[in-house]
């Protein structure tokens, strides 16, 4: 047990770090070599409960920070941040796999939504209107919900809990985050920084575990919003149940995004992007290309130079290998489960061009980079979310029946046109029914000042995460109305 203690991953609560025996814990594995580097205890209602009342505790305080001395500790953290990027990168690659150099992004996109916040000041200002009616003011408020929570998925460790938390505390509340139990060492730095940056005791506070801790977080009374990432059917169980306890709810799902490469496109550039699109992280991206729509007659030589890039792409251990361009995915279940899909297309009509299963690495959760073609929106693989390094094949006759195909699917968070014609590209921006579109770029994520926009059953919510929508999601709004004329005036002795 002496062992097993000395690689727990600690919860965090009341700016306390403990490191607690659960009944059950969740193995934490480096990916890439199998060896169990962590212990993640599955908490349950007992550390919900403390969670939320030391956010409550917090939050009384910390509502109660001027808006300056929050910028002030906002500043900290993006300071030690910038410090400890490549630290921090190197925790990720180890627990979740990807390359340093996708590591190094994970932290880059989490930093620049601290950097968005770090102007609460001028996203949380009010509108105000003097004299809109004889000696009356108006403005508005915009106050702090409370104690929100996050519950965060394995494929980026940084990013995503950092596109709720440093925002949710910016606007004055106070936050829980639940990291992937897959992931949980990220989170715990993320936070320690934090700390150290000046934020107060209970502001942040981080607790683990599975589906008890999340539905406990979902019907808390105490708790005001929810922000949910990870597959689709867990949130919308996530926003259902939140959103029947009376609370706001923000939930992102899974996707299936489409790389249209037109006739026209420039070759080597839109190559790069597919390359990275689809196989960068290992394909574990919520924006990963894994519709490759090969628009017009000929798209042979498309498939020939995917295959040639695919069989030189160098897939291993990205910590041991500087070289690696590509590393495992997340676990064992997941390589079990892309394997399968793969097994299961006979009969389909879809073709492996290059398989993935035929992979040289001995230990580490390797799937080789893999191509199908043949692929059409009858086949189950066309609306599938692999979540791993597996990119389809379509060939419509032109961008028309393309938009009517893609339209079919039920996720709607990415899209990507690769053209040099301004019309094809209007056309599609207008026409495709998803959140974020990208022309000539392979992974249309938008930056923290924009909000990332996932539709359909991609997103359960009103309020996206991220840019203003993230604040206006962890904020709500007052009137304030005042009359000040002659017959208020403080007479003496009245
Ligand atoms: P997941 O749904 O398995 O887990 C996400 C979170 O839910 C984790 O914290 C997990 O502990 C918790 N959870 C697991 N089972 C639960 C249950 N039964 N009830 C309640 N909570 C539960 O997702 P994952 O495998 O960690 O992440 C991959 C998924 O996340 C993919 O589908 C991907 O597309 C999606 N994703 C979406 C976005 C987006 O912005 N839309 C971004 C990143 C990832």
């Amino acid at each position: 047990m002496g062992h097993i203690l000395e690689n727990i991953a600690p919860i965090f609560i009341d700016g306390k770090w403990e490191k607690i025996k659960t009944e059950e814990f969740n193995k934490v594995y480096n990916p890439a070599s199998e060896e169990v580097i962590s212990m993640t205890p599955i908490c349950g209602k007992k550390e919900v409960e403390r969670a939320v009342e030391s956010s409550l505790k917090a939050f009384k305080i910390w509502s109660k920070f001027s808006y300056v001395k929050r910028a002030e500790i906002l500043f900290n953290y993006r300071e030690l941040i910038k410090i400890n990027k490549e630290k921090i990168a190197k925790i990720i690659s180890l627990e979740n796999g990807k390359t340093l150099p996708e590591a190094r992004g994970d932290i880059q996109r989490g930093f620049e939504v601290v950097d968005f916040a770090c102007g609460i000041l001028h996203l949380a200002k009010g509108e105000s209107l003097s004299e809109i009616a004889p000696n009356i003011d108006s403005r508005t408020n915009l106050e702090p919900l409370g104690v929100c929570a996050g519950i965060s998925p394995f494929n980026f460790p940084a990013m995503v809990p950092m596109w709720m938390f440093p925002i949710a505390i910016a606007c004055g509340n106070s936050f829980i985050l639940k990291p992937s139990e897959k992931v949980p060492l990220t989170a715990i730095k993320l936070a320690e920084l934090f700390q150290e940056a000046g934020l107060p005791d209970g502001v942040l506070n981080i607790i683990h575990g599975g589906k008890e801790v999340v539905d406990s977080l979902c019907i808390h009374p105490k708790i005001s919003a929810i922000s949910f990432v990870g597959s689709s059917h867990i949130a919308k169980h996530v926003y259902t149940l939140g959103a029947k306890h009376g609370k706001r709810v923000q939930a992102g799902g899974a996707a299936k995004n489409a790389l249209v490469v037109m006739p026209d496109a420039e070759p080597k550039s839109t190559m790069n992007s597919i390359m990275s699109s689809a196989f960068g992280c290992a394909g574990q991206r919520c924006m990963a290309g894994s519709l490759l729509v090969g628009v017009g007659k000929n798209i042979d030589s498309l498939k020939q130079t995917l295959i040639d890039r695919s069989n030189k792409l160098v897939v291993g251990d990205p910590i041991k290998n500087n070289s690696t361009e590509m590393g495992p995915v997340i676990d064992g279940n997941s390589k079990e489960r892309i394997f399968n899909i793969i097994d299961g297309l006979g009969g389909t009509g879809a073709k492996v061009i290059r398989d993935g299963r035929e992979i040289k690495n001995k230990e580490g959760f390797f799937v080789g980079p893999t191509l199908v073609d043949n692929v059409d929106s009858s086949q189950p693989i066309f609306s599938q979310e692999i979540f791993g390094p597996v990119l389809s094949i379509l060939n419509p006759k032109d961008i028309e029946e393309t938009v009517e195909i893609l339209n079919k699917l039920n996720y709607g968070n990415g899209a990507t046109l690769f053209t040099s014609s301004g019309n094809t590209a209007r056309f599609f921006s207008e026409n495709i029914k998803c959140g974020m579109v990208g022309i000539n770029v392979g992974v249309p994520a938008p930056m923290s000042i924009y909000p990332f926009t996932g539709w359909n059953d991609s997103f359960y919510g009103d309020l996206h995460m991220q840019g203003k929508e993230g604040v206006q999601f962890y904020t709500r709004q007052k009137v304030i109305l005042s009359r000040w004329d002659n017959l208020y005036e403080y007479k003496s002795g009245w």
